[in-house]
């Protein structure tokens, strides 16, 4: 993982338990941790847009981008172990992975053994997602159960759709709220979630431009993730492609005025949409924090796969280790 001087002037400067293992330390049983911090762009080191939320014994999964059993087998999660996926919209970078989570999970090998249906929580379009990956994968799915004896339940898909802001999912304390972002004219229906649990809580923005929608729900999270997206002025001044990508996403500036006004606890930055090209990189992580800086000065993070935050009194960032 890259590790840049910025990245630790980011977090110390934060009045946050970075990392400190210390035996007094509570464990709090609500953590967020990032699998996949990239978009579109695929590099070995950022995996697909996804994110783990563990509260209680509950997981619930919130986009399934490329990767998602590589990084949860990481963390000794068992696929099998996921009670929901939640998708925030249907661009693919975000739902590629779900039928490798579907499938993969339904296994016999130890991190899979699914036994109860897939539970899929989204706005339209998820149960003609998960049908239609019903029909792609029917010979598989056929083949195993004949063949390995796998149980049918165990592959068997519970999708749920909405269509506008509000509860998508409550059980054991744990309460999910979906709430519409703005991906831009045709991108349509792109969602965040507000998840809460024992008083707190974790905004995703989704995929979005600068949207009042996630100021409302952000307001006062403990965690608010944020996706990002950036190009260097050069870049953006000569390629429509690139000044289309960025304009259906929130740039580093306008991302620090969202935390500016929602002010939560923790800023954290995901989906890390750095567009360069031919001889015109991508933006640093430095630069993206720089320019964060012109309009936010509260505690920010950069995202990186397999990040944790740990939700208790004070929020603990932890690096993955093996
Ligand atoms: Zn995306
Ligand atoms: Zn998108």
């Amino acid at each position: 993982m890259q590790r840049t001087p910025a990245h630790l002037v980011a977090i110390s400067c934060m009045l946050i338990g970075l990392m400190s293992g210390s035996a007094s330390h509570a464990e709090s049983d609500f953590k967020v941790t990032l699998l996949g911090t990239s978009a579109t762009v695929f590099k070995a080191d950022r995996f697909g847009p996804s994110t783990l939320i563990e509260a209680g014994d509950q997981k619930l999964l919130f986009d399934a981008g490329r990767g998602v059993p590589i990084r949860l087998r990481q963390l000794n999660v068992p696929l099998g172990k996921v009670d929901v996926l939640f998708i925030t919209h249907y661009h693919s970078d975000h739902t590629v992975g779900i039928p490798d989570v579907w499938l993969t999970g339904w296994l016999s090998g130890p991190f899979s053994r699914r036994t109860t249906p897939f539970y899929v929580i989204g706005p339209v379009g998820a149960k003609a997602l998960m049908s239609n990956l019903e029909k792609a994968y029917a010979a598989d799915i056929k083949i195993r159960i004949e063949d390995a004896k796998l149980p049918p339940e165990g592959i068997a898909i519970v999708a749920e759709e909405f269509d506008k802001d509000g509860l998508v999912y409550e059980k054991k304390g744990v309460k999910v709220i979906a709430f519409e972002v703005d991906h831009g004219p045709v991108i349509k229906p792109a969602y965040g979630y507000r998840i809460e649990y024992k008083g707190r809580s974790v905004v995703i923005s989704g995929d979005t431009r600068y949207n009042q929608n996630v100021i409302k729900y952000g307001t006062g999270a403990d965690v608010l993730i944020h996706a990002v997206g950036s190009a260097r002025p050069e870049l953006l001044a000569t390629s429509s492609r690139v000044q289309r990508i960025i304009s259906r996403h929130t740039t580093p500036r306008e991302a620090g005025m969202v935390f500016s006004q929602a002010k939560p606890k923790m800023a954290v930055y995901t989906h890390m949409s750095l567009q360069g090209q031919g001889k015109i990189p991508e933006p640093t992580i430095d630069e993206v924090l720089a320019e964060t800086r012109q309009t936010y000065s509260g505690p920010l993070v950069v995202g990186e796969d397999l990040m944790s935050f740990e939700i208790g009194d004070t929020i603990t960032v932890r690096r993955y280790k093996p």
